[in-house]
C-alpha cells in the first residue's frame, strides 16, 4: 500500500483529486440526495468517479464519505448505515485506485454546533468521528483527511477520534469563507498554530471563495508557521448560475494550474481542487508541477 508518511517526506507536491460533489451530480446523483448514499446504491457511478481523477494523475483521492458521520447520515435517513457506507467509500477508492495512488478518508463537518454554541458535546463528536474513521480504515484507506472544519473544538475533536479509532496518519484543512476567517472566526494563523502541534501530518485550507483567498490564508499559515507542512485544495473560484439554473464556476484548468505554482512558492506539500474543480483541472495541475 502507498505510505503517505513517506511520499509527503520525497520532494514535490502530492497532487490531491478535486471536486466530488458537483462531479457525482454530473453523473446524475439527484441535487440534495447525500452523495455518501451512492456508495451503496450506484457503486459503479462512485468507481467511475473515482477513475476519473486516477486517471487525470492524482497521486492521492478522497472518499466518497465528506457527510458520512452518523450525525450528516441521520439527515439521510441512514444513520442506522455509517458503518457500511464508509467501508464501501473506502473500498471502492482502493480497487480503483490499486497499490500506487494514496486513498485518503473523508471526514466532513457533523453539521451541528457544538457546545456551548449548540448540543453537541465535544465527547460525542469525539465518538462519531472515531467510528466513521475506523469504518474508513476497514475499508482500507492510507489515511484519514478532515476537511472543510470551520469549528476548532470540531477538528480537535475529528482528529481525537481519528487517532482513538486508527493508527493511520491525519490530514486536516479548514474553510476560510467569511472574510478570511471560517464561519466559526477562525483566522488561518491561529488554525495553523493550533492544529500543528496536535499530531497531524499536514495542515491547510480547502473550499473557501477565491483561488486568491485561499492563497492569502495559506500565505498567512506560511509566515505563521514556517515548520508546518501545508496542504491548499481550494475552489475553482465562486460559481454563479447560468440561464439554466446551473451553477458554473469560471476558473478554468490553466488559472488553476498558474495558481498551483503560487501555491508551491508558499510551500505547499499537497494540492488539489474543491467545488467546481474536476479532472480536467487536476491534469492540469499535474503538468505544471511536474
Ligand atoms: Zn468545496
Amino acid at each position: 500500500m502507498p505510505d503517505l508518511k513517506k511520499k509527503i517526506a520525497e520532494p514535490g507536491i502530492i497532487v490531491m483529486d478535486g471536486a466530488t460533489g458537483t462531479q457525482l451530480q454530473k453523473l446524475g446523483l439527484p441535487p440534495g440526495m447525500g452523495p455518501e448514499l451512492w456508495n451503496l446504491d450506484n457503486p459503479e457511478a462512485v468507481k467511475t468517479h473515482y477513475r476519473a481523477y486516477v486517471e487525470a494523475g492524482a497521486d492521492a483521492i478522497l472518499t466518497n464519505s465528506f457527510g458520512g458521520t452518523r450525525a450528516r447520515l441521520e439527515f439521510e435517513n441512514a444513520g442506522d448505515k455509517v458503518h457500511e457506507i464508509n467501508v464501501a467509500a473506502a473500498k471502492l477508492a482502493r480497487e480503483v485506485a490499486g497499490d500506487s495512488v494514496l486513498v485518503l478518508g473523508s471526514m466532513g463537518p457533523t453539521g451541528q454546533l457544538m457546545e456551548p454554541m449548540g448540543l453537541l458535546t465535544y465527547e460525542a463528536a469525539v465518538e462519531m468521528f472515531a467510528e466513521q474513521a475506523a469504518a474508513l480504515a476497514e475499508g482500507g484507506v492510507d489515511g484519514i483527511h478532515i476537511e472543510t472544519m470551520s469549528d476548532l473544538q470540531e477538528v480537535r475533536a475529528a482528529i481525537e477520534g481519528a487517532h482513538k479509532a486508527t493508527n493511520l496518519p491525519v490530514t486536516v484543512t479548514m474553510s476560510f469563507d467569511t472574510h478570511g476567517r471560517t464561519m466559526m472566526g477562525v483566522k488561518p494563523e491561529d488554525a495553523v498554530k493550533e492544529l500543528w502541534q496536535l499530531d497531524v501530518l499536514a495542515v491547510g485550507v480547502n473550499c473557501g471563495r477565491t483561488l486568491e483567498e485561499n492563497l492569502t490564508a495559506v500565505t498567512a499559515m506560511r509566515a505563521a508557521a514556517p515548520e508546518a507542512t501545508l496542504i491548499a485544495k481550494p475552489n475553482a473560484g465562486l460559481p454563479h448560475v447560468d440561464g439554466l439554473g446551473d451553477a458554473v464556476y469560471d476558473v478554468t484548468p490553466e488559472i488553476m494550474a498558474d495558481y498551483a505554482l503560487k501555491f508551491r512558492e508558499q510551500g505547499v506539500k499537497m494540492f488539489g481542487g474543491c467545488c467546481g474543480s474536476n479532472p480536467e483541472h487536476i491534469l492540469a495541475v499535474k503538468n505544471v508541477l511536474k
